[in-house]
């Protein structure tokens, strides 16, 4: 049976006047489940009698079903056992400015990333937008609190989830659905060119951030193999294509690999290859897994390149460290458990 968290209003909408229903019962049927949180048909009073019948029979409202979670001050990791037994993960961040969830996209991820777990395992299948709609639901059921901004950068690579993943941001982003501000989502992608000229054509004031972690293809092409797809110069011409259209600021992801990208030299290739654009750098401490050989760029590495690319007039943030290891790398719990 298909979630009804799977739909955007306007898919409701259509579905519900090919039944002979009304347009607007799928607004209410949205305040019903984002705004009131009512998951029953039948308690959704405002809808006729054989309305509510038709949707349960046609439509499912489970939620997910919680497997673990590991708390600290200020992060939360859940562990979710979705429907077909599959696990995912999300991550609750409490920042001074709200709270923000890091959501998964995918069972696993096929992009392969030399440094990354949730590639380690290779994809199983996408998510529905309903199971990345769910995350949300639950970790605000869980802190009694509503989340205020999203980033997708959990377990998968969205952009090879392309049209779940949209419908996903509608559903959010709707102010009768969870009403998450578009300029509090944030996709991050491995550098899938063609979907990054996709998403520039969205009409979304939504955010992208690119996981660049090279400054040039030989490094590039080692650590993630998605570059010997879509090159850095090919990446570099999508990022000023986006934002030429979008007039929006792109985030640029580099993870700090122990003497793998992190000396001056690579500082300096970053700034030449970023100047000028309409970008800015956020500096990820590595985080060490037990299956990876590599190692976090020790803090004064970090520094430096850090100071580097700041006399070269690049912005750059170093990410602040949520709680050691339980934020960073999202896939770690879920590879344990499905390796357990
Ligand atoms: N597939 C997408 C989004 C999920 S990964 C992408 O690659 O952008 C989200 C971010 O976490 C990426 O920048 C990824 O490179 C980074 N990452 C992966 N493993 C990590 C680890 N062990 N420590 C720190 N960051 C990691
Ligand atoms: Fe996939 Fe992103 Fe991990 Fe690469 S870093 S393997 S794209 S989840």
């Amino acid at each position: 049976m298909k979630s009804i968290f799977d739909y955007k209003q306007s898919d409701l909408e259509e579905i519900l006047v090919s039944w002979g229903a009304k347009k607007f019962n799928a607004r209410q049927i949205f305040e019903w489940l984002y705004k009131k949180r009512v998951f029953n048909f039948a308690d959704m009073s405002n809808l006729s009698h054989a309305l509510q019948e038709k949707l349960a029979q046609e439509f499912s409202t489970e939620l997910l079903t919680l497997k673990n979670v590991q708390r600290s001050e200020l992060t939360n990791k859940y562990l979710f056992l979705l429907s077909d037994g599959n696990m995912i993960e999300a991550v609750l961040m409490r920042h001074d400015y709200g709270n923000s969830v890091c959501v998964s996209s995918q069972v696993g991820c096929n992009m392969g990333c030399s440094f990354c777990e949730s590639g380690r395992l290779k994809k199983v299948r996408d998510l529905e937008a309903g199971e990345m709609v769910r995350q949300i639901i639950m970790i605000e059921n869980d802190i009694a609190d509503r989340i205020d901004s999203v980033v997708i950068m959990g377990i998968g690579e969205p952009f090879d989830n392309y049209d779940n993943v949209m419908n996903f941001i509608r559903i959010i982003n709707n102010p009768y659905g969870l009403e998450i501000g578009a300029r509090h989502i944030t996709v991050s992608t491995s550098g899938i060119v063609p979907k990054i000229d996709l998403y520039a054509d969205e009409d979304l004031q939504t955010n992208l951030a690119i996981s660049l972690h090279a400054p040039n293809d030989e490094l590039r092409s080692k650590i993630m193999k998605v570059n010997r797809a879509y090159n850095i110069a090919e990446l570099i011409a999508a990022i000023k294509r986006y934002i030429a259209k979008t007039n929006r600021r792109v985030t640029i992801e580099y993870v700090m690999l122990n003497n793998v990208n992190d000396s001056i030299k690579e500082a300096v290739e970053l700034a030449n290859l970023l100047k000028g654009l309409n970008v800015y750098v956020n500096l990820i401490p590595y985080n060490e897994t037990s299956h990876i050989a590599y190692k976090k760029s020790s803090k004064k590495n970090i520094d430096a390149f850090y100071d580097k690319l700041r006399e070269l007039n690049i912005n750059v943030t170093i990410r602040r460290e949520f709680g050691g290891n339980i934020a960073a790398a999202c896939g770690q719990l879920r590879a344990n458990e499905v390796e357990k």
